[in-house]
């Protein structure tokens, strides 16, 4: 089970804790190779180190696309010492064997959230580096693989504990690390080639519409769907701490059904991401991307909004319009925007304890100010293609519901206005802010709203008039022009009365229950609009 270390391949992007590692190694005179700007690094820490091209001797060609793909170092990595062909093929050949691999791969996902064209992220795909961690978790029976300088301190205790040998052990822990990152990495990689060949309409010609409009052809849901479910990424624990969690990459056959995985989004600075942090990403994306408007901040807690701003002007304004109305709920919340975080923003974000703050990007000023926070996640996403789950599931005794996504908020063929008096079209708008701020509340939601923010979010609640009088209790700004959203019908007349009293004089619902003529018979009275949709926004 014991492996001393003898010899060491060394290729790294990020050469951060190569010095401790490096004085571990020799200490035990393991003998180390590494690939050029890491042969280099290891040179001028003061250790003696071989080149990779001695070990080959081909150069490295094509600019670093071809640095390790040669036998000399596969056979090394991959041979069975113990296996009498594979020894006789290695005695043949002259090929060494590597006891560890040390590598991490080209930074593909820095390269995005960069925001590099598509020639800069191609040549940042690592190639040699993926199989020299496949090659080295394959042989895990003799070989260690170091993907993660988070892992060197606990190799190199391990290592001292048993007197420059590795364990079975370790070098299990560390295969199955690998080859998690190699997943994860070639997953990052495929989702964002998806989406930028999409969008340069690449895709689409030859395998026709991935994403489309049709709501119709969406809700067929297909009797036969072959799901396969795949463990991509291990979170840190679940809703709670005493729950274990982890995210399940669903593909399907039909690219139409597909479920985007979470490498539809990049965290790229903070802490790692967290099972609620996953969830509420998710939402706030999907709240964030249904305005049209130039700019939308959404600023949500425990997978509800509290706050909802648009503005034709500024980003900034829309963060402000969000965050004034209701300023303490966003602490410890997270915050999506729709386009680029500037230096301005940023300054902003920093007044607040964030979890987390999704953005298609972040100007340098402003990361430079976001990234002081240690802690604070900073994803990127892209605001074109929202996440493309056109089934939704959920998890009961024994197997799943399975529901199409709820992807329409207004349809306007559908709208009826039943009051003597009618909105504005100032007050559409107003209404339509409205109604899709409700529609991503738990149920029984009503929503308060200008033509530019939120005014009040009241959801979760067990019948309707509790919802109104909670959402009119929680108002800190002024209600000019200020409307009510109700995510479904209102039963009886009884909450036309409480809205009235607050001066409310737009309210935009589905319609359809049998009580309507109460209902338009109370707003009449009081001289209030009302807008029905024809469609309920149920969310549980
Ligand atoms: P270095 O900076 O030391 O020259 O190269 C280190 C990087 O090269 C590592 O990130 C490693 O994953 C990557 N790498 C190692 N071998 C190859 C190869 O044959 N082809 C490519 N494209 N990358 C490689």
């Amino acid at each position: 089970n014991l492996i001393p270390v003898r010899r060491a391949l060394l290729s790294l992007s990020d050469k951060s804790g190569l010095k401790e590692l490096c004085e571990l190694l020799t200490k035990w005179d393991c003998e180390l190779v590494g690939t050029s700007s890491t042969y280099n690094a290891i040179i001028n820490l003061g250790f003696s180190c071989s080149t990779i091209d001695s070990i080959t001797n081909f150069p490295e060609i094509l600019g670093g696309r071809v640095k390790t793909l040669h036998p000399k170092v596969f056979g090394g990595i991959l041979g069975r010492e113990l296996l009498d062909s594979d020894a006789k093929d290695m005695k043949d050949h002259d090929i060494k064997p590597f006891d560890i691999v040390i590598c991490n791969l080209y930074p593909f996902q820095k390269t995005l959230a960069k925001g590099a064209t598509t020639t800069e992220l191609v040549e940042n795909i690592d190639i040699g580096g993926v199989s020299l961690l496949r090659a080295a978790a394959k042989n895990h029976a003799s070989v260690s693989v170091l993907c993660d300088s988070a892992d060197y301190e606990y190799f190199m205790k391990v290592v001292s504990e048993n007197q420059g040998n590795t364990t079975l052990s370790l070098r299990k822990q560390l295969a199955v690390k690998a080859f998690r990152e190699t997943a994860s990495y070639d997953e990052i990689i495929s989702a964002t080639l998806e989406n930028k060949f999409e969008l340069e309409n690449e895709l689409s010609s030859k395998i026709g519409p991935v994403r489309t409009e049709n709501v119709n052809s969406i809700l067929t849901l297909p009797d036969n769907v072959t799901l396969s479910l795949t463990k991509q990424q291990s979170l840190r624990y679940g809703e709670n701490p005493h729950q274990n969690a982890a995210f399940y990459r669903i593909s399907d056959l039909q690219k139409e059904n597909k479920v985007c995985s979470i490498a539809n989004m990049k965290c790229f600075h903070g802490k790692e991401l967290s099972y609620n942090n996953v969830l509420d990403i998710e939402h706030a994306i999907r709240l964030a991307t249904e305005f049209k408007e130039d700019y939308a901040a959404v600023i949500l807690k425990h997978n509800t909004p509290c706050g909802v701003g648009v503005s034709k002007d500024s980003l900034f304004q829309a963060y402000v319009k969000a965050f004034e109305s209701d300023p303490v709920s966003p602490f410890g919340g997270i915050v999506c925007v729709t386009k680029n975080v500037t230096e301005e923003l940023a300054n902003k974000l920093s007044e607040t304890f964030l979890e987390v703050v999704i953005a298609p990007n972040f100007d340098s000023k402003a990361l430079e100010i976001l990234q002081k926070k240690k802690n604070l996640r900073l994803v990127t996403f892209n605001p074109e293609l929202p996440l493309a789950n056109k089934i939704i599931f959920t998890h009961v005794q024994g197997g799943f519901l399975a529901q199409s996504s709820n992807d329409i908020v207004l349809d306007f063929n559908k709208v009826t206005f039943p009051t003597t008096v009618k909105p504005s079209p100032d007050i559409i708008k107003a209404l339509t802010l409205g109604m899709t701020v409700v529609k991503h509340v738990r149920s029984n939601a009503i929503v308060l709203a200008n033509e530019y923010q939120s005014l009040s979010i009241a959801g979760g609640f067990t019948n309707r008039v509790d919802a109104v009088e909670q959402c009119l209790k929680k108002i800190r700004l002024p209600l000019t022009n200020a409307i009510l959203a109700s995510d479904a019908f209102f039963p009886f007349p009884d909450s036309i009365e409480l809205i009235n009293q607050s001066g409310i004089k737009h309210i935009v619902q589905p319609g359809g229950s049998v009580q309507d003529a109460e209902v338009i018979k109370a707003c009449d009275k009081y001289g209030i609009s009302m807008m029905f949709t024809g469609n309920r926004h149920f969310k549980h």
